[in-house]
């Protein structure tokens, strides 16, 4: 495989983090660099990469902290969460 292969295929790896990372709502700049750097483990990462905001969020039922549905023990008041009323539900990143 010569030079040439390599970089189309640097740029391919690239050009699809990109896009992936775009779609995402973050920077096809960025993400072009990571996946033309680290071809195959920045494609992974973009694929795994989570917009933090899109995550659902409830209320601590004790405390009213707003904390993503994920977190099972409240850091604030330390109340155990248990999944809540699909209707407590909030996502932030849906209008
Ligand atoms: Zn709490």
């Amino acid at each position: 495989m010569g030079g040439v292969d390599y970089l189309i295929i640097v740029f391919f790896f690239g050009l699809a983090t990109a896009i992936i990372g775009k779609s995402k709502g973050s920077s096809f700049f960025v993400w072009f660099l990571v996946g033309a750097v680290l071809p195959i483990l920045g494609l992974f990462a973009v694929i795994f990469y989570r917009r933090e905001k899109d995550e659902p969020e409830r209320l601590c039922p004790r405390c009213t902290k707003p904390l993503k549905l994920y977190v099972q023990v409240c850091p604030r008041c330390g109340e155990d969460l248990y999944l809540p009323d699909p209707a407590a539900v909030r996502h932030p990143g849906v209008r």
